[in-house]
């Protein structure tokens, strides 16, 4: 029988008063794993109420007390590595060892939430006047929500809860109704951790207690990471509401390939880039441009080396690509390989109605390579989020540029070349947030803020780094005089 997850408010487990029940699947067995609730309004006003009432004790807990929390926290994280792993690939899709990448990347938070107790540390200057001195503090600023989407479902989260709550804030976490159970589990360790209650709280939902936490008037900010036309939603709901907020959006990251590149070397990469997590990443190659020459080489290598990827259910260690998330997912991905095919492009790998042994019914869509994509097409501009990739062709670098450039997105782009000053003036000119030399997926590591531009991130502070800090207190000037 199918068993519906609970709420975790106010250090206990709690059902939500929902009553619509979200069906959670594996994506390749079709297992029904659990019911995930559509939490209404009124189990977000109690997860506020015991995130508020928690937060004068947690702020008065010393920075260092707080800093142990994560300590504990990272070596059950650490002790249980396999069985979050598993439970990532069994909601998600994707293979053991991207689920391993993820949960090690989420630890890298925790490790970089310890170095709080540093980095909230303020200035100050004595006699800025005679006898008076002037410093600045830090201080938490109150109750944090988190929504985070499908696709990261252990990482994401780890990008906010740490450093929020050793910040001394308390905090709610809303995460993807299609992947709520490796948060369960992440929760079930922080139970375990003896949190005085309501510092850290679940609601597991889809829209309603997304408003509900953006429009409830004791949640002081929200961190937001998912598409692009909900972070502006988000944003614009937030501002509205006069909340802080940080929303990071969807993506189409461009990798261009000069032809001085190392053909081969590049291929590895792009091939880790546009497939690793069936696509489903924010930093995925999308769209790889050929400079001149590189184009025919890159084409007919990539040719060879799709097509041999090998594609099953996440568990089976010798797995190189997972399923995606969905069967509507996968109807959407190969609707845009259909709608490429009718603008003219060359489908030369088709991973439309693919299919694994022994997982007829799982949301199979192989992985799929697309060349003469043309710069005003579907497939050139809109995110596919599956395993697909385009090929484009530019004369020059500065073309690449230009191509690169006129994304309404700017998360990641990256270059592959051996000439020092293609690869400074594409730092230079490219208007995206994470740029990659001679690397596939530009992932900034956790004390680096992650940096979207244009329609991939709305508001002004990042996630991550010392943009995190900054989100996650508020600074006050103490000017003293003592006679
Ligand atoms: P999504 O936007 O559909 O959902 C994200 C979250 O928002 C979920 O928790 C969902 O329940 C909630 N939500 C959905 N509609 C809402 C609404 N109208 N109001 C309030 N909340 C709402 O995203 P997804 O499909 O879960 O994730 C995939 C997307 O996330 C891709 O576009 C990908 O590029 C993006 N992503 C971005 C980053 C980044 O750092 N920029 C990282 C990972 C994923």
């Amino acid at each position: 029988m199918s068993r519906t997850i609970k709420n975790y408010i106010d250090g206990d487990w709690v059902e939500s008063g929902a009553s619509t029940l979200m069906p959670v699947h594996d994506p390749a067995s079709c297992e029904h794993l659990a019911d995930c609730p559509d939490s209404t309004a009124a189990d977000v006003d109690l997860a506020v109420g015991a995130a508020k009432a928690a937060f004068d004790e947690w702020r008065g807990t010393p920075v260092l007390v707080r800093a142990q929390y994560m300590h504990h926290f990272k070596v059950m994280v650490e002790d249980n590595f396999e069985e979050v792993s598993r439970i990532v690939v069994k909601e998600h899709g994707k293979t053991m060892d991207e689920a391993r990448g993820e949960v090690r990347r989420g630890i890298e938070s925790i490790d970089f939430a310890m170095s709080v107790p540093v980095l909230m540390r303020s200035d100050g200057l004595e006699d800025i006047s005679s006898g008076i001195d002037e410093t600045t503090v830090r201080q938490p600023a109150g109750v944090f929500a988190a929504i985070t989407p499908f696709n990261f479902p252990l990482m994401v989260p780890l990008w906010f809860l740490p450093t929020a709550i050793t910040c001394g804030n308390t905090f709610i976490l809303k995460p993807s109704p299609q992947t709520p159970l490796s948060t369960e589990f992440l929760f079930e360790m922080l139970d375990e951790l003896d949190f005085p209650e309501g510092v850290v709280n679940l609601v597991n939902g889809a829209v309603p207690s997304a408003t509900a936490l953006m429009e409830h008037p004791d949640v002081t900010g929200v961190s937001f990471v998912g598409s692009s036309a909900v972070a502006k939603i988000i944003y614009e709901t937030c501002t509205r509401n006069g909340k802080r907020v940080q929303a990071q959006g969807g993506a189409k990251n461009y990798i261009a390939v000069m032809p001085d590149a190392d053909i081969e070397a590049s291929v590895k990469n792009i091939l880790g880039a546009a497939y690793g997590c069936a696509g489903q990443r924010c930093l995925a190659a999308a769209v790889a441009v050929g400079v001149g020459d590189a184009y025919d080489a890159l084409k007919d290598e990539l040719a060879k080396q799709v097509a041999n990827l090998k594609v099953g259910y996440g568990l089976d260690e010798t797995t190189q690509m997972g399923t995606v998330i969905s069967d509507s997912a996968k109807e959407r991905i190969e609707s845009m390989i259909a709608q490429s095919a009718t603008e003219g492009a060359d489908v030369v790998v088709d991973g439309r109605d693919f299919n694994v042994a022994g997982y007829e019914k799982g949301s199979w869509v192989g992985p799929t390579l697309i060349a003469d994509v043309q710069p005003d097409t579907t497939m050139a501009n809109e995110e596919v989020f599956g395993p697909v990739l385009a090929l484009m062709k530019a004369d020059s670098f500065d073309d690449a540029v230009d191509i690169i450039n006129q994304s309404r997105y700017g998360n990641a782009a990256s270059i592959f070349t051996s000439n020092g000053k293609n690869a400074r003036e594409f730092k230079y000119n490219v208007n995206a947030g994470n740029i990659g030399v001679n690397i596939g997926v530009a992932a900034p590591s956790a004390s680096f803020p992650f940096g979207g531009q244009k329609d991939s991130f709305f508001g002004d502070l990042h996630g991550q780094g010392m943009d995190s800090i900054e989100f996650y207190t508020e600074r006050k000037i103490v000017i003293e005089r003592w006679v």
